[in-house]
């Protein structure tokens, strides 16, 4: 067997880690580290170290580690059928059985979903048929798609452009142009002088509707939302937040995108977040819960109206020109079926909304009243820590302390994964599905 020494060298020398910091991983100041093994909400290192991972990964295994059914599904179908691909009209069982199992569980309104394999390539998807909806409307100028500061939509170039925060833009040079940003929906850090959530949400709306009026409505095309910010901090919307937003999008004609690459399959306690906050997309992005993680697939469901418009640019056009070799891939596919299964059977759904409200319960109760805890947020199983050096002005402790790292760091010297968010002194959990009422007092402990 490879000796762990072996295996970081060979990593110092060949390997180019996402979201790392380069020049410091190849001279070997942080470490590396080889996970060998997971079960439940349990992974496992070279050593044999145990830690409960209330991240699930990168808030992906849904269902938890190791589940038979989904790696013996994986398997038959690689024996099987490892590969062909769903060019014109081609499919497999699984592929045709997924895209089936998604649109019975997705919200009213929804037509058809295309398979990608990561959000980031789904959400490149959606500008695609937002610009091709409009071009076949004949709206050539209602191009500029709004997102807002503090959204994650993914590393890709147009993606990444999408994604509201400063240390995916940095040094990229991404196009800026057709991408434009609104207020974040974040209560906690609020501007001075607005006191509750109904103020808060007519403020964020008041933003987006002097941008739009600012652009010229004529030339906006969407909006894209994350139900609940992600990566940008777990933010919960304040009071009102989705009703009044698509009021604004309704009455200047903009089409809404839930990117339910996080809240997608049940982590907010009920399927999709948009059935959880009475949202009506035009597209939904899916990803990580969709197969767990257990093989790489994403969506883009495509809503009705947009759907029509769809066909008729291809009785006009001919195909669209729009595809990747792995779209919609045997492997992710049968993943997808059999994860999707066990969420019904194990019941997660409702797991999530249960145990994510005891999780977040219990948090408060311990962690609430400590002096260097500015707020703690969640909805279903997302939960968040924020700390601040001062709780009654907010205020933050000095960036280069790396506040959040280091409490992060602290945290998983006693066995527990958290995740410091990526902006702000913020601790973020997003336990699997299955997690029990035992193992929330384990992370809250
Ligand atoms: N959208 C959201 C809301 C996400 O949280 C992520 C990833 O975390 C993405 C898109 C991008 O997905 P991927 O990393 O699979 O490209």
């Amino acid at each position: 067997m490879l000796t762990n020494d072996q295996l970081a060298r060979w990593d110092r020398e060949n390997f180019f880690h996402p979201s790392t910091h380069l020049a410091q991983h190849a001279r070997g100041e942080t470490p590396t580290r080889v996970i060998r093994t997971a079960k439940g909400v349990y992974i496992e290192d070279r050593d044999g170290r145990q830690m409960l991972d209330a991240f699930a990964g990168l808030y992906c295994v849904n269902v938890g580690y190791g589940r038979p059914e989904i790696a013996d599904a994986i398997a038959d179908q690689a024996r099987e059928l490892a590969y062909y691909h769903a060019y014109v009209g081609h499919g497999t069982e699984a592929s045709i059985t997924l895209a089936q199992m998604v649109m019975e569980r997705a919200p009213k309104g929804m037509s058809k979903v295309y398979f990608g394999l990561s959000g980031s390539d789904a959400n490149e998807t959606n500008i695609k048929l937002i610009w091709y909806y409009n071009n076949i409307l004949n709206r050539p100028e209602k191009k500029k798609i709004i997102s807002r500061w503090r959204g994650y939509h993914g590393s890709g170039v147009m993606t990444g452009s999408l994604t509201g925060l400063s240390g995916f833009h940095n040094k990229f040079d991404l196009p800026r142009a057709p991408i434009l940003h609104t207020e974040a929906p974040y209560y906690f850090r609020r501007p001075e002088g607005i006191d509750t959530e109904e103020a808060f949400t007519a403020h964020c709306v008041a933003e987006l509707e002097a941008l739009i009026e600012r652009e010229g409505a004529d030339t906006i095309a969407a909006f894209i939302g994350e139900p609940v910010l992600g990566t940008g901090g777990i933010v919960p919307p304040p009071a009102g937040y989705w009703d009044a937003i698509q009021k604004v999008l309704a009455k200047h004609d903009v089409l809404l995108v839930a990117d339910e690459v996080v809240t997608g399959f049940g982590r907010l306690g009920t399927m999709f977040g948009s059935d959880h906050y009475g949202m009506k997309p035009d597209l939904i992005t899916i990803a990580k819960g969709l197969t767990s993680a257990y093989a790489p697939l994403s969506g883009s469901i495509v809503g009705d109206k947009m759907w029509k418009v769809l066909e008729q640019g291809t009785d006009e056009n001919g195909p669209i020109g729009h595809g990747w070799t792995y779209s919609a891939h045997p492997i992710g596919a049968a993943a997808g079926v059999a994860n999707l299964k066990l969420i019904d059977s194990l019941g997660l759904v409702e797991n999530a909304g249960k145990t994510g409200a005891y999780l977040n319960r219990a948090m408060k109760a311990v962690l609430g009243d400590h002096p260097n805890v500015g707020d703690i947020r969640g909805e279903g199983m997302l939960c968040a820590v924020e700390f601040v050096e001062d709780r009654d002005s907010r205020r933050f402790f000095d960036a280069s302390a790396k506040t959040g790292p280091q409490i992060a760091a602290a945290l998983a010297s006693e066995g527990v994964i958290g995740r410091a968010m990526p902006q702000g002194d913020i601790l973020g959990f997003a336990p699997p599905l299955c997690l029990s009422e035992a193992e929330a007092d384990l992370i809250v402990a």
